[in-house]
C-alpha cells in the first residue's frame, strides 16, 4: 500500500467516515457512484471494485460486462453536504478491465492519454474554466421556467438568493480543496458564473464533476433549481464553459514570450492554429447536445465562427490581455465548450488539437479584430473565416470523417459517442414542435 492509500485509511478512521463513494464518469459525462464501507477500502485499492459495466451508458458491450473501478487515493475528499459525523467521502476511480488494463471506455483515461502525449513533449496542460449556469424556481411539471432573479451581467442583485447561492457553493468547494477564482451574476436573469482556479486538466475535469454535484446539492438545499443546459431560454444567453488553456514546461509558461505579439510564443500560436484547424471536427465533443447548437448560434457572446483574436469576444479563440510582469498568466481562451460537455473528453480533444498544431507546425492565420457576427457572409469568406457546425447533425458528420478524433477518443468511445448522438438527433428530428404548430396549424 502506498502513502496516499495509507493516508486515506487513516483519515477514514480518524474522521469516523461511514461510507466512501467511488465516483466515475460515463461517456456522456454523467457522474456514477457506488458506496462502499470502510472495511472494503483496502481491497478496493488493491483490486478495485467489480461492477456490471453493461448497465452504464457507453462502458461496455453486454458480452464483456465485468468492469472494475479502482479509486485514485489522491482524489480523496469528505463530502461537506453529508455532515461532519458519520460522514461520507469520495474518490474518483479509474475504470479497468478484469485483467487490470485501463478500460478504453473510460473518459478519464482518454484525458490521461492526451496528457501523457503532452508530457512526452515536456508539457503539462493547465485549464481554467468559467462555468455558467442558470438558477430557476423549482419548476412544476409542464410549468414555465422562472429564473430566480432579473439580474444582468455583474449585477449586484438585491434579492439575496444568488449571492447566498454562490457563497455556499464556493464555501463547499473550498472545503474540498477546490479553489475558486471569482464569481458573479451573468448576463441572463438567474444566470451565474463561477470560475475555478487553474489546475492541470485532469484535476480540473475531476473538479468540474464535483462542481456540478455541489451546485445541484446547494440548489436542493436552498429550494431552487440549477441547470447546466447550454440554452434553456430561447431569448436569453446560453451557458458556456469558456476555458483558458496554457502549457507549462516545468514551471515555465510555454505560451509566454517577452516582446512577442500579445506576449504569445510560437508554441502558443501553433496551439491556437491546431485548435482552429480541428475546430469543426471536435465540436460534437465540446458541444454534444442538440441544444448546444442553439447556444452557439444564438448570439450573446457564444462563438459561431472559426477565428481567433486579441480580446475579441466574437472569436472562437481569444488571447486575453497580457498582465505586465505576470508571465504565468499568458493563456488562450477557447470559447466553444459548453457546461454540459464531458469535461474529460472536451479537454482531451482540445489538448490533442493544440498539440497537433505544435507537432505539425501549423501556420496561424491572421488575427481577426472585427466583430465577426456583423460581417457579411461574403466578407467572412473573403477573410477565410468558416462557420462552426450549425447543428448536431452536421457536427457528427464532420466528426465521423475525422481520423484525428477517432484516434484521440479511441475507437470504442468514438463509435459509442456517434451512435448515441445520432440517436439523439433522430429523436429530435421526429418531433412536431410548438414552432410548427404555432406557424402552421391555423393557416393550413
Ligand atoms: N454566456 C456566453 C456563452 O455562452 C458567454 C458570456 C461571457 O463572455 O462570459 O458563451
Ligand atoms: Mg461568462
Ligand atoms: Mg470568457
Amino acid at each position: 500500500m502506498d502513502r496516499q492509500q495509507e493516508f486515506v485509511l487513516r483519515t477514514v478512521e480518524e474522521r469516523d467516515v461511514r461510507f466512501i463513494r467511488l465516483w466515475f464518469t460515463d461517456v456522456l459525462g454523467m457522474l456514477k457512484s457506488v458506496a462502499i464501507a470502510p472495511a472494503e477500502l483496502e481491497s478496493a485499492f488493491a483490486e478495485g471494485i467489480g461492477f456490471d459495466g453493461s448497465a452504464i451508458e457507453g462502458l461496455t458491450r453486454v458480452y464483456e460486462a465485468d468492469m472494475v473501478a479502482r479509486p485514485d487515493p489522491t482524489t480523496f475528499s469528505l463530502l461537506p453536504w453529508r455532515g461532519e459525523t458519520q460522514g461520507t467521502a469520495r474518490m474518483f476511480c479509474d475504470i479497468l478491465n478484469p485483467d487490470g488494463t485501463p478500460s478504453l471506455a473510460d473518459s478519464r483515461n482518454v484525458l490521461k492519454r492526451s496528457m501523457d502525449r503532452a508530457s512526452e513533449q515536456g508539457f503539462t496542460f493547465y485549464t481554467h474554466p468559467e462555468v455558467e449556469f442558470y438558477l430557476f424556481e423549482t419548476p412544476t411539471k409542464g410549468g414555465p421556467l422562472i429564473p430566480i432573479d432579473h439580474g444582468g451581467y455583474f449585477d449586484h442583485v438585491a434579492r439575496p438568493a444568488g449571492h447566498d447561492f454562490r457563497r455556499q457553493v464556493i464555501t463547499m468547494l473550498e472545503s474540498m480543496s477546490i479553489s475558486v477564482e471569482f464569481s458573479h451574476h451573468e448576463a441572463g436573469p438567474g444566470q451565474n458564473e463561477i470560475d475555478l482556479r487553474y489546475a492541470d486538466a485532469l484535476t480540473t475535469a475531476d473538479n468540474l464533476m464535483t462542481f456540478r454535484t455541489v451546485v445541484k446539492e446547494v440548489a436542493l438545499e436552498q429550494g431552487v433549481f440549477a441547470s447546466f443546459m447550454p440554452k434553456p431560454l430561447a431569448d436569453q444567453p446560453g451557458s458556456g464553459m469558456h476555458t483558458h488553456f496554457s502549457l507549462f514546461e516545468g514551471d515555465r509558461n510555454a505560451f509566454h514570450e517577452p516582446g512577442a505579439q500579445y506576449e504569445l510564443s510560437k508554441t502558443g500560436r501553433q496551439f491556437i492554429a491546431g485548435l482552429l484547424h480541428h475546430a469543426a471536427e471536435i465540436t460534437a465533443v465540446t458541444n454534444q447536445y442538440v441544444n448546444s447548437y442553439k447556444r452557439l448560434w444564438g448570439g450573446s457572446e457564444a462563438p459561431s465562427y472559426v477565428c481567433w483574436g486579441h480580446n475579441n469576444r466574437s472569436a472562437l479563440v481569444r488571447v486575453p490581455m497580457y498582465k505586465p510582469g505576470k508571465s504565468n498568466s499568458t493563456r488562450i481562451e477557447y470559447r466553444a465548450i459548453d457546461t454540459a460537455a464531458n469535461p474529460y473528453l472536451a479537454y482531451a480533444i482540445t489538448l490533442a488539437a493544440g498539440l497537433k498544431g505544435i507537432e505539425e507546425g501549423y501556420e496561424l492565420p491572421d488575427a481577426t479584430e472585427d466583430d465577426v457576427w456583423h460581417l457579411t457572409d461574403a466578407e467572412r469568406r473573403a477573410m477565410g473565416i468558416k462557420p462552426l457546425p450549425e447543428d448536431l447533425d452536421e457536427a457528427l458528420d464532420i466528426m465521423e470523417g475525422s481520423e484525428f478524433v477517432a484516434e484521440v477518443l479511441g475507437e470504442h468511445v468514438f463509435d459509442y459517442f456517434l451512435k448515441n448522438k445520432r440517436a439523439e438527433w433522430n429523436d429530435y428530428s421526429r418531433q412536431v414542435t410548438p414552432f410548427e404548430l404555432n406557424r402552421l396549424l391555423q393557416v393550413l
